[in-house]
């Protein structure tokens, strides 16, 4: 398979595709708990790191290992660990390389979820600076002697800010500190971060990667070039003796199982299946995520946040990092939360939940949901308002999602 091959062809027969026990094209659903073993001396070896081997399902399976090989492939990384949920993946990630007195940099256009995962680590002693804008300039004004690592979404959900990975890991790289992404939204369809310099990246499998919105999942993906030292990441000290892969070394034989958020066999099936599609559902999904942009941006009462739109502050990364994507995330802003409301409500095709990357199209209002446990400023620096709608695209036809939109739109303003 030569790397000139393109996205989809690498995605269904590159690296991370194929060669399981029974010739099967995907991987078998390997359920079990446990794997058994010939001899006690056999299983000894296993544990100590002598012979390669599945001893416990939440430790390792070859189900959830063929679905780490395959993102790890899309992602051009070292080394994958999938997770429960992105939540799991996001706080295994963190707590590998954080311990208390440490400090993290952070955007505050993240996903509430997040946002409220730092706050809870500030009571294990490790302390989050938000700011505003992800960039170099503030990243390098707030970075300091206690910082352990530099973390941002690659596209902020639902702020839309485009983190600018090349400049933000120079600077990052310059302290001797490492940069995270969380690529959920971008997915490695529109770009991959390690590449663009970023030494982690953390996916919610959840939502493109699945696609289907069937299986919860996470997935941590390490580039293998960070120069850890123990020194500076005290939490690694017992792991640098394995050079560039520390992280996943602790991350995985460490916090993610000693935390014991694993996903399930079948989960990772699921999201291993839902994969294959992911080209062609993120081309489809951006394509009509811009179309239906477009059309809405030129109701005069609505004010829509989409990248591809030329007054959208951080346009100009379209044509560079997101490779000529906006994504399939857009929020508009109605006037008021009732407004809002009766939108929604009046949607025809379009389904009210608490999820995005599925094929349907998916809308929530997230003041009142995701952000309901966020404060205020919170959840205005990730763009959130009293009157924001988020809406996650799916592969529908356009024109019926137009449609559907347009006339919901009209019909609350007969009602105003
Ligand atoms: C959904 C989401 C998460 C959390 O993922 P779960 O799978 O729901 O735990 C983390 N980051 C981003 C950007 C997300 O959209």
């Amino acid at each position: 398979m030569t790397r000139n091959c393109g996205f989809n062809t690498l995605l269904l027969h590159g690296k991370g595709t194929g060669g399981f026990a029974e010739r099967e094209i995907l991987p078998p659903v390997s359920q079990g708990t446990a794997f058994q073993y010939e001899s006690m001396e056999d299983l000894e070896s296993v544990f100590a790191h002598r012979k390669t081997g599945f001893a416990y399902t939440r430790i390792g399976n070859p189900t959830i290992a063929a679905f780490e090989q395959k993102i790890n492939a899309l992602e051009g990384g070292f080394g994958a660990i999938c997770t429960g949920s992105g939540m799991a993946a996001v706080s295994g990630a963190l707590l590998t390389v954080c311990q208390s007195g440490d400090e993290i940099i952070a955007g505050s256009g993240m996903y509430g979820g997040t946002i409220r995962l730092l706050r809870n680590f500030e009571r294990l002693g490790i302390r989050t600076v938000f700011t505003p804008k992800l960039n170099a300039e503030n990243v390098s004004a707030l970075i300091n002697e206690r910082t352990r690592v530099v973390f941002g979404e690659l596209i902020g959900n639902p702020s839309l800010n485009v983190l600018d990975v090349p400049a933000v890991s120079a600077v990052a790289h310059e302290h001797g500190v490492p940069l995270f992404v969380d690529s959920t939204t971008a997915t490695p369809y529109i770009a991959r971060p390690l590449e663009l310099g970023a030494d982690v990246v953390i996916h919610s499998t959840s939502k493109y990667i699945n696609g289907t919105g069937s299986a919860i999942g996470g997935m941590i993906i390490d580039g293998g070039r960070f120069n850890w030292k123990a020194e500076k990441h005290g939490a690694l000290a017992d792991f640098v003796q394995y050079g560039r892969m520390a992280f996943s070394v602790r991350a995985r034989t460490e916090i993610c199982s000693n935390l014991g958020g694993c996903i399930s066999p079948f989960n990772a099936f699921i999201s291993h299946v839902g994969v294959d599609t992911l080209g062609l559902r993120m081309e489809r999904i951006c394509e009509n995520a811009a179309a239906l942009a477009e059309r809405l941006d030129k109701e005069k009462d609505i004010s829509v946040n989409y990248l591809t739109l030329k007054h959208h502050p951080d346009h100009e990364y379209v044509t560079g990092e997101l490779n000529g994507y906006g994504g399939g995330i857009l929020t508009i802003r109605a006037g008021s939360k009732e407004r809002a409301f009766e939108i929604i409500n009046s949607l025809k095709y379009v389904k009210i939940a608490s999820n995005l990357g599925d094929v349907r199209t998916l809308v929530i209002h997230p003041a009142s949901t995701l952000y309901r446990h966020n404060s205020r400023h919170e959840a205005e620096a990730a763009g959130v308002y009293e009157d924001t709608i988020r809406i996650s695209v799916g592969i529908e036809n356009k024109e019926d999602l137009i449609e559907d939109f347009l006339e919901a739109i009209a019909k609350s303003r007969h009602e105003q």
